[in-house]
């Protein structure tokens, strides 16, 4: 068996301090969820990472891991939709379909964040509450925190309908910003514009941010997408960690 096969980010391969990757599917068609990466890590064979992952409901949660080794189980069983470390030596990973997986990276205080972002999510504003978070714990400081966007459903697929439009409404966002109008009553949403306007908001310059543009629903063959009819259950494993010194 092998792994699933992980995209990088072209202009993070410099960032030492750093190991990333946003997951595919993984080969031969086998399913790869949360419970099947429980207990493992990722990486290189000299240079493993202990996998944490928090247990996604989609809320507005973010959990900070202080790298205490008996808090790994714990994490396990935390629910939350972000996750923050300052710690070596650990990965923080999210599983998506279709969801935007968001890595947060502050060279300056060697801290990194991870972020599930569906609709609700980031109607609540949860990149951007991870951003504050990070300032808040690492005393960063959003100009120097870096983001990447990974693969998800792009506004070519992501049709969405009045509670959304809602909801993003009453988050603050602009919704001729974030969408565009279908047919009556149906918009399709870009989560990658929504989500670049939510971390601008919070300080972080678009400069700072890199964009792996690919829809998950278009590209079935490479990714789990849940929304075209993926009933495998199958997720994509997204990580980040920092590298021990
Ligand atoms: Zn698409």
């Amino acid at each position: 068996m092998t792994g699933p096969k992980f995209l990088q980010i072209e202009a993070w391969r410099g960032e030492r301090k750093i190991v990333h990757g946003f997951g595919t599917r993984q080969e031969g068609g086998k399913t790869n969820s949360r419970k099947d990466w429980r207990g493992r890590s990722v990486g290189e064979k000299n240079e493993i990472f202990p996998l944490l992952s928090l247990r996604q409901v989609h809320g507005d949660r973010v959990v900070y891991f202080n790298g205490n080794p008996r808090g790994i189980e714990e994490i396990w069983q935390t629910e939350g939709d972000a996750l923050l470390t300052r710690t070596p030596g650990v990965a923080l990973g999210v599983f998506t379909a279709d969801c935007l997986p968001i890595f947060l990276y502050d060279p300056i205080q060697g801290a990194i964040g991870i972020v599930h972002a569906g609709w609700r999510g980031t109607a609540g504003g949860l990149a951007g509450k991870a951003v504050e978070k990070m300032g808040e714990i690492f005393q960063s400081k959003s100009s120097n925190i870096l983001a990447a966007l990974g693969p998800c459903i792009g506004p070519c697929c992501y049709e969405v309908d009045g509670p959304v439009k809602n909801a993003f409404l009453s988050g603050g966002f602009s919704w001729d910003l974030i969408s565009s109008p279908r047919r009556e009553g149906k918009w399709l949403l870009d989560l990658y514009r929504a989500n670049l306007s939510l971390l601008g908001r919070h300080g972080i310059s678009e400069k700072n941010i890199q964009v792996l543009k690919i829809c998950t629903f278009c590209h079935g063959d490479a990714f789990y997408s849940y929304r075209n009819a993926d009933k495998t259950g199958g997720r994509q494993l997204n990580f980040i960690a920092l590298r021990k010194e």
